[in-house]
């Protein structure tokens, strides 16, 4: 059966190729989306069901997986599924340009939106975290952060070092599922990276998927390669086993200060996520378990540790962000009063490209053939011929990017070049020039999509950081306008309590239908960013908003 071919752990794999197992290519596409998502190349810990960022899932239980898929092969173009925290909870009557599938995960009423009401829930079998892309089935493996991750390092590049980090050092920690991307996305742009992962199978599983040069565990073999590659200003990535401020400390002691320091621990779950400095691996597994209370208290401890040996790197000259894990928030709450002294990526490098709709739009191959892909980026650089960093992007994609699963592709598109790439897609399909339809989803991470004040709507010029009309607007305006499935999650990226957020998927499958749905969702998706900046005050999307004609509807 299906379920025997494609479900059974450790064998979660999406079907490939033309043939049709739903009753339609929309039911079919977030069925091959969701075993995609639990693929052993694409998920951390496939066996509980974990996708990425801490315990991110992508089904509530084996129980509600199995439930998805049977409904997901059933279900016609007049109905659609609806997921509650990763269980199946009904079907309700819709049409054809509807969304197929309607995603509510770990939404909690205000007051009680905490990781220990949350625990206590999802202890009895009630919630599943989401993360972002975890429990709404666009996860594209490590890709999917590497071209922000990228964007990132390079704004950093030309905001304090002439756009030049060739011979300098980029410490970081964390090299699970998206802080994994980090190592690749700095040779990429010309650096040398040094990282911390207490994990030794998470560095391996960057060395496997060709993220990370090499690894140790010994803190001066891995200074003797960076040293020898920043002097030969080769780029190198090195992942250390060790704890992220022990590895501070020792380049404290050393005398050895970054150019960069940032940190991508899953710090936004201080229970189920972060890993304190005084336990070793098994340890915390054991005492996560035993006494999460007493673990709460030793991983707060170790954040302040963490953050305030940031910060003596700081003042010593390293340029010093958060990477949007929430890390400075928990260290807050353990006490030091002045976690917040070095500022969040999103208003230190990316806000700008938030002002132009500008986000991390990605396109999946459900053929499964990589060559599919190579036909979308070669169809991109024919589209935008005027957009060199588009085309430099997606031909250093190719040849250092190894897919996970289906094959896929993130870059960062902005108001206009969406729905113009997502029609062009929808042409190759129904001309056949790819071998199978293609999925356009993005983060939640994006322009108009979140409200997260210690990330991504951090230090809005208004002073709205906390206001969540805005991501249920988007919510809204891409059911519709036709997105093939939604969803609303609360406490991704940074935890519970601190963020709220939408994603969407649509479909693009050569039909007159999939064209007119993408005009719509792909112009209204990245235009909820503009007036969510407008709204605020930005210059720079008031002139986005001139330039697209958004007040003239
Ligand atoms: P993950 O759970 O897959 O990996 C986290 C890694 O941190 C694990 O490998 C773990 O071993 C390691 N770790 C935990 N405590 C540590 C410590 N004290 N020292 C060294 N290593 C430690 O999570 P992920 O998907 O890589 O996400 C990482 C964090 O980044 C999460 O908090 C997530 O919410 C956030 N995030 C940020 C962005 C962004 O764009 N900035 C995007 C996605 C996720």
């Amino acid at each position: 059966s299906f379920l025997e071919k494609y479900a059974q752990h450790p064998f979660y794999k999406a079907p490939v190729g033309n043939q049709l197992h739903a009753k339609n290519w929309q039911a079919e596409a977030a069925l091959r989306m969701l075993l995609n998502n639990l693929d052993a190349e694409v998920a951390e810990n496939p066996e509980e069901l974990v996708v990425y960022g801490g315990i991110g899932q992508a089904a509530r239980n084996k129980e509600s997986l199995r439930q998805i898929i049977t409904l997901l092969l059933e279900l016609d173009e007049h109905h659609s599924l609806l997921i509650q925290s990763g269980k199946p909870v009904g079907v309700v009557r819709t049409h054809p340009e509807a969304p197929r599938v309607l995603i509510a995960n770990s939404n909690l009423v205000p007051a009680w939106a905490t990781w220990d009401h949350f625990n206590e829930l999802r202890s009895r079998g009630l919630m599943m975290y989401g993360q972002m892309t975890a429990g709404s089935w666009i996860y594209i493996g490590t890709q999917g952060i590497l071209q922000g991750t990228y964007e990132t390092f390079v704004s950093c590049a030309a905001q304090y070092f002439n756009a030049n980090l060739s011979g300098k050092l980029l410490v970081s920690a964390g090299l699970g599922g998206m802080g994994g991307a980090q190592p690749l996305a700095a040779t990429m742009a010309g650096a040398v990276f040094l990282g911390a992962d207490v994990d030794p199978s998470r560095i391996k599983k960057r060395i496997e998927t060709g993220y990370i040069d090499r690894m140790t565990d010994s803190f001066e073999e891995a200074v003797h390669w960076t040293r020898a590659a920043q002097s030969s200003k080769t780029p190198l990535s090195v992942g250390l086993v060790s704890d992220a401020g022990d590895l501070l400390q020792q380049l404290l002691d050393h005398g050895i200060i970054p150019d960069i320091l940032t940190d991508q621990t899953s710090a936004h779950d201080p229970i189920n996520g972060y890993i304190p400095h005084s336990l070793s691996l098994s340890e915390a597994l054991k005492l996560r378990k035993a006494n999460p209370s007493h673990y709460k208290e030793l991983s707060i401890k170790s954040m302040v540790r963490h953050v305030r040996l940031m910060l003596a790197l700081k003042a010593k000259g390293a340029i010093t962000f958060d990477y949007g894990n929430n890390l400075r928030e928990f260290a807050r709450q353990g006490g030091l009063t002045n976690a917040f002294d070095f500022p969040g990526f999103t208003p230190a490098f990316i806000r700008p490209l938030f002002c132009e709709g500008k986000g991390p739009f990605r396109w999946v191959a459900l053929s499964g053939d990589p060559e599919d892909i190579y036909t979308t980026d070669d169809a991109l650089i024919k589209t935008f011929p005027a957009n060199k960093g588009l085309r430099n992007w997606l031909l250093k994609a190719r040849e250092k990017v190894k897919f996970q699963g289906l094959p896929a592709r993130i870059c960062w598109l902005g108001m206009g070049e969406r729905e113009k790439a997502g029609l062009l897609f929808n042409d190759l399909v129904r001309s056949g020039k790819v071998k199978g339809p293609i999925v356009i989803g993005r983060d939640h991470l994006d322009c108009g999509s979140v409200a997260s004040p210690n990330r991504e709507t951090e230090a809005m010029l208004d002073g709205s950081d906390a206001v969540s009309d805005w991501p249920l607007l988007n919510l809204m305006s891409n059911t519709a306008s036709g997105a093939t499935w939604v969803s609303f999650h609360h406490g991704g990226g940074v935890g519970m309590g601190y963020s709220q957020h939408a994603g969407m998927v649509v479909l693009a499958d050569g039909t007159d239908r999939a064209d007119a749905c993408l005009r719509r969702v792909l112009f209204n998706d990245p235009a909820m960013g503009i007036f969510r900046h407008v709204d605020a005050g930005y210059e720079r999307a008031e002139l986005c908003n001139r330039k697209f004609n958004l007040k003239n509807w």
